[in-house]
């Protein structure tokens, strides 16, 4: 996305909106060369960035992915699939609001962490236990220790 007024590359977006027909993002943006602003319409699908692999490999932003891992983590849990979608699309919509181009695959690992934390303690685990690839058993048992005390202490208040 080129700055109209110096075909500087880097924006940053200072607002995004839905447009008209629901399948249009306006966004608002801010060129970081000479700080014009300029509104840019995009189509929503091509408003998701791209996700850099740890390999360095780019792939487009896939929520079936998101949502199988998901689904995964909460197999034989009490947690019904429409939570579950509901997550998906809060992460969904929250890097198509970032506006960023390209993101890292940790960021989705990241909130998907955080969402699960709240969600469901050993959907997290799980999860954690695969993304994180806990070295040794120590480590998974820290994580395991750090969770279960934050659930107790909640419980006294
Ligand atoms: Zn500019």
């Amino acid at each position: 996305m080129k700055c109209p007024f110096c075909s500087q590359p880097e924006s940053k977006v200072v607002d995004s909106r839905l447009g008209k027909d629901k399948d249009t993002i306006r966004r608002r943006r801010e060129c970081l060369g000479c700080k014009k602003r300029f509104t840019t319409t995009e189509r929503a699908e091509e408003s998701l960035p791209l996700v850099i692999k740890k390999d360095g490999r780019r792939e487009t932003f896939n929520p079936l992915k998101i949502l199988n891992g998901l689904k995964k983590a909460c197999e034989k849990r009490p947690i019904p699939i429409d939570l579950i979608e509901k997550i998906v699309n809060r992460i969904e919509q929250h890097f198509q609001e970032k506006g960023e181009r390209e993101i890292r695959s940790s960021e989705i690992g990241e909130m998907v962490m955080e969402e699960l934390h709240r969600l469901d303690g050993v959907a997290y685990v799980r999860f954690a236990s695969v993304y994180r690839q806990f070295k040794d058993i120590q480590e998974f048992m820290n994580e395991l220790n750090e969770l279960l005390g934050k659930k107790g202490e909640a419980k006294k208040k």
